[in-house]
């Protein structure tokens, strides 16, 4: 498996999840790898609000259809 060539991030404004560590509502990060073979992976990253360390990647979870 090769190194991706390139990394943009997005920011996500519709996630709505909490800190693994301290609970605070956390922000979430689309990170989209570029590999020289043309594909791409999407991960999702989930920060922490304050500045507790917390990261962790998330799955691709929306708040859209809930009940
Ligand atoms: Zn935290």
């Amino acid at each position: 498996m090769s190194a991706p060539i390139n990394t943009t991030v997005r920011e996500l404004l519709d996630y709505f999840g909490q800190c693994g560590a301290c609970g605070y509502p956390a922000s979430a990060s689309l990170l989209t790898q570029h590999f020289p073979d043309g594909s791409t992976h999407h991960e999702v990253v989930a920060t922490c609000g304050l500045p507790c360390g917390w990261r962790a990647p998330v799955s691709m979870r929306r708040m859209t259809g809930s009940p």
